[in-house]
């Protein structure tokens, strides 16, 4: 068996490569490097069954031998990445999407794409269960990932209705753990950087909005058992345990045992007020849930960063 995992040397898509070749996939790894990074699969190199292309999948992609699944994970993710990078990431979600349906096509391969919460805009229903449809600004700073993320749902749908091919949607919701880009601008990786180096932390508004927090490995695990389902409709995998903003910058604080003060900013425009998933649809037909407490999942990526920084600093 044989996938192509776009966006496969960022954060997620490092860990999703690394999980398939444990069970015994070949994975063929496409990135631009624009966010990601090739020190993400530096690891895999030597593993025979792995391979890396550096590639920008907004352009037409072209894949020798045959393929039984493409994950197409390309994208910037972190808020200040996709308002630095707004064509290309409307580009990745709407061509780069196209092109990777077309190569699964193709290659009469499944195809599972990484969708977000972000669907769900700033919902005025929490938690958010798949048939909420949203409320999203679609012209606001954030469209570009919301409304391209949209767009991927609903070409990924008219694929598999269309053409009968046979898609997966994952809805992912606030995700962390080793990999996250010390600078990617997100809470997590701001906050940790940041009483590692003695600096204030910034929580951007009052800290009262909400985020739930899944680690990684459980992510990966919910996904794949999604890919070897036979679901078609979107479905959420993220950590049902929300916390305010405030909550999780003190709890950081508390981690790195940082004597450092808590500095309030604006809060950036359309920043979603709360953000929960209701996973009892993955509960039922994934039988999946997460088993990493935030507790455990903090210290892991906490050990990471840790030793980022470290080698940064040398
Ligand atoms: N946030 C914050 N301080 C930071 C970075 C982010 O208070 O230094 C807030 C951000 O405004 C949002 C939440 O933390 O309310 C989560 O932001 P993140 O960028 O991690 O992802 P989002 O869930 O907004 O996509």
């Amino acid at each position: 068996m044989r996938a192509v995992i776009t966006g496969g040397a960022g954060f997620l898509g490092s860990h999703l490569c690394g999980y398939m070749l444990d069970k015994g996939w070949d994975v063929l790894c496409l990135d631009n490097l624009v966010t990601g990074s090739d020190a993400n699969v530096a690891h895999l190199q030597s593993n025979p069954k792995f391979a890396f292309q550096r590639k920008d999948v907004s352009e037409h992609i072209e894949v020798a031998g045959s393929v039984d699944a493409v994950l197409h994970f390309a994208s910037p993710a972190s808020p200040p990445d996709y308002l630095k990078l707004p064509i290309e990431t409307l580009k990745v979600g709407s061509l780069g999407t196209h092109n990777s349906l077309g190569l699964a096509k193709a290659k009469r391969a499944k195809f599972l794409m990484a969708s977000t919460s972000e669907c769900y805009g700033d919902p005025d229903v929490s938690p958010q269960p798949e048939t909420y449809w949203g409320h999203v600004n679609p012209v606001g700073p954030r469209s570009v990932y919301d409304e391209s993320k949209r767009f991927a749902e609903a070409i990924t749908m008219a694929y598999h209705r269309h053409h009968g091919l046979d898609t997966r949607i994952v809805r992912i919701f606030n995700t962390y753990g080793p990999r996250m880009r010390l600078n990617d601008g997100r809470a997590l990786p701001n906050f940790l950087y940041q009483a590692l180096a003695g600096e204030p932390i910034t929580v951007y508004g009052d800290g009262k909005q909400t985020r739930s927090f899944c680690y990684v490995s459980d992510l990966i695990e919910g996904i794949y058992r999604l890919l070897e389902s036979g679901e078609h409709e979107p479905v959420n995998i993220g950590n049902p345990h929300e916390i305010t903003i405030l909550e999780f910058a003190e709890r950081v604080r508390d981690l790195v045992g940082a004597k450092v003060p808590i500095v309030f900013r604006p809060l950036p425009q359309d920043d979603p007020k709360q953000r929960c998933p209701d996973i009892a649809k993955a509960r039922r037909i994934l039988r999946w849930e997460p088993k990493v407490n935030l507790e455990e999942g903090l210290q892991r990526t906490y050990d990471f960063f840790r030793q980022q920084v470290a080698t940064t600093k040398a």
